[in-house]
């Protein structure tokens, strides 16, 4: 039996007109112990940093200027000192990580879960490697913020104890020492504004590297067969030239901006020993007050700069987390209506009313395609390239919904069913199609994880597949390759009517499924093929004479139109254009001769 792992423990908030942060707030909400006890903690930590240099002020004034007390009592409060901020700050960082990675997760979870709850008109639009790549490099962003922008705000806070033990020591030298404070502040602000897009255009061009590499290692086949590595070397190259010339830009701008950023706040030190030094000349202050006074100046550099970091952080998550949402704004456009109808035990009698149809704003794919399927019938659906057949085949599952007229299985609108229940009764087998990385027997089982080997075993029989399965090193066992590439073509395929077979679909498509399959393999599990329609309802596409003669009827399509019905033997005789589609299939088939087998 799998794990099972744990659901995110929040959802972002769906509300698209609330600000990013207030959307993102559930998933902090969700952690807010873990939170809060990093945050009261690293708190702590801070204001114990704070009082170290006025222990070291006191040790200078009472132990070394004057021996009012032993320095080892300093010294033990010191290592005292060190010990809880080392022990605090530990733990306050453990725990903040923790809640950091549990929030990846739960991001992480809400993006896929969508992702895969999203139609496939979506997937026609996107790119996936962008689409990866950007979400993934989005939702570090977010969760950066998220998780630390507290964490430093109190950081920031801590600069405020520190500056008023500055004024208790001295007022006028706090206020000069903090003069160049702002101008770190505006020069830690222009520095990120002018680096801000550049960085900014680094993700985007490493998205764009990144969709080059996706294509190149999916269609690694189609790049070599063309000899094609050459040219999608320099396609890498070139886009790898752009983030070099983003990230050279990058350098530049921090090279600029680095020295006076970090030399800023000495300014403020040499006001502090040139004015401090002169008041410690003619006895105003100890020497220990200058020395603690310099070491919370120190402390106060770093908020400041962490400020600029702050909003830097922030414009870049809010811009993550907004690509993000729009994402997650995205709705799946194929989802079960409000009251969908569970269709169990299905007789199969599949019809297809003045179907309209075509993908997304583009043109009518199908043009008043009527249809009907008799429980139990075999109809073999054949026309030119381009005529619509796989259109026809996916709106039966409802991968997309028709513009016009309706589908209908034993007479309920595919839309009033629930897409679980449909798609458990109409079984759809492609041409090119993908099994997973692992083993055949989970491949198979992939739609009943709980199949016994017997049954995997029938099924693999009927599909043809069972005698080559126990030949493969490890029989049912043997893990195939990613996208099942260790087997040919026609292996492949008959797996995948195993798959789809072994949930034992009512209705069943076959879009091409056979195509890759040797004709004389066929013929032998034609028998096979002939007892699995039989008590079912079958939409065969093919272009094979021998395929098509499993058929009891066949539909010809033409530009999205039936354009003739009958038998095999009725169409050749009556439809010229029949034998032409037969024809031009025996030519391809010829064509591509061993290449799928
Ligand atoms: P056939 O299976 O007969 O070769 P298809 O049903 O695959 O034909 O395609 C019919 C028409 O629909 C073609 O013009 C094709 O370009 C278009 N088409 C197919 N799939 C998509 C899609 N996902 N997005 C947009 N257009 C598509």
């Amino acid at each position: 039996m799998s794990k099972t792992y744990p659901p995110p423990s929040a959802a972002i908030d769906p509300d698209s007109s609330r600000s990013w942060l207030r959307r993102a707030w559930p998933l902090v909400r969700a952690h807010r112990w873990m939170f809060g006890t990093a945050l009261v903690m690293s708190g702590a930590s801070l204001l114990v940093s704070v009082q170290v240099p006025k222990l070291i002020q006191d040790a200078v004034d009472h132990s070394i200027v004057s021996d009012e007390v032993p320095l080892s009592h300093y010294l033990w409060w010191l290592i005292g000192l060190t010990v809880v901020m080392l022990a605090v700050g530990y733990l306050s960082k453990q725990i903040l990580f923790r809640a950091a990675a549990r929030i990846e997760y739960d991001l992480r979870n809400i993006v896929y879960e969508h992702l895969t709850g999203l139609s496939f008109s979506f997937y026609d639009r996107v790119q996936t490697g962008q689409l990866i790549s950007r979400a993934n490099s989005d939702i570090r962003a977010v969760q950066m913020y998220l998780a630390f922008a507290p964490y430093l705000l109190v950081q920031c806070g801590i600069s405020l104890v520190a500056f008023a033990y500055m004024l208790a020591i001295d007022v006028p030298l706090a206020v000069l020492a903090m003069l160049p404070m702002p101008l770190l502040f505006v020069a830690t602000r222009r520095m990120q504004r002018s680096m801000f897009p550049v960085s900014w255009l680094i993700q985007a061009r490493l998205a764009d590297v990144a969709t080059v590499v996706d294509e190149n290692v999916n269609g690694v086949r189609v790049v070599k067969s063309f000899a094609a590595e050459r040219s999608q070397l320099a396609l890498l190259q070139k886009a790898a030239t752009s983030v070099r010339w983003a990230h050279v830009k990058d350098a530049d701008l921090r090279a600029r901006w680095t020295p006076v950023v970090q030399n800023l706040p000495r300014v403020g030190m040499a006001i502090v020993l040139l004015y401090g030094g002169h008041l410690v000349i003619e006895g105003d202050m100890g020497i220990g007050s200058i020395l603690a006074f310099n070491a919370y100046l120190l402390m106060l550099q770093v908020p400041f700069q962490v400020f600029g970091n702050l909003i830097m952080l922030g414009q870049r998550s809010s811009a993550a987390a907004k690509r993000l949402y729009e994402l997650l704004d995205e709705r799946p456009e194929i989802v079960d209506a409000p009251h969908a109808r569970e269709l169990t035990g299905a007789r199969g009698d599949v019809r297809f009313h003045d179907v309209t149809f075509g993908y997304g704003d583009g043109p009518d794919v199908l043009k008043g395609f009527s249809l009907r399927l008799r429980h139990g019938e075999t109809v073999a659906l054949v026309g030119p390239t381009g005529s619509g057949k796989s259109t026809v085949a996916r709106l039966l599952p409802r991968f997309y919904d028709v513009r016009e007229g309706s589908v209908t299985v034993d007479g309920h609108d595919v839309r009033e069913l629930s897409l679980r229940s449909l798609r458990d009764t109409v079984g759809i087998v492609l041409d090119e199609p993908f099994l997973f990385s692992a083993s055949v027997r989970d491949n198979i089982a992939y739609g009943r994880p709980d199949a016994d080997i017997t049954d995997i075993e029938r099924v693999a029989r009927l599909a043809g597949a069972h005698e080559f399965i126990t030949e493969l090193s490890e029989g049912y066992d043997t893990v195939i390759g990613e996208r099942g590439y260790t087997l040919s073509g026609g292996q492949r395929q008959r797996i995948a009517i195993a798959r789809t077979l072994l949930v034992n679909p009512p209705v069943l498509v076959l879009d091409d499924a056979t195509s890759a399959i040797d004709v004389q393999v066929e013929q032998e599990i034609h028998a096979g093929l002939r007892t699995l329609f039989a008590d079912r309802t079958t939409l065969i596409i093919a272009h094979r004479p021998s395929t098509i003669g499993l058929a009891d009827r066949v539909v010809l399509l033409d530009g999205g139109r039936i354009v003739a019905d009958g038998t095999h033997q009725e169409l050749l005789a009556s439809t010229p254009l029949y034998a032409d589609v037969l024809a031009q299939a025996d030519e391809q088939v010829e064509e591509v001769g061993s290449v799928g087998r």
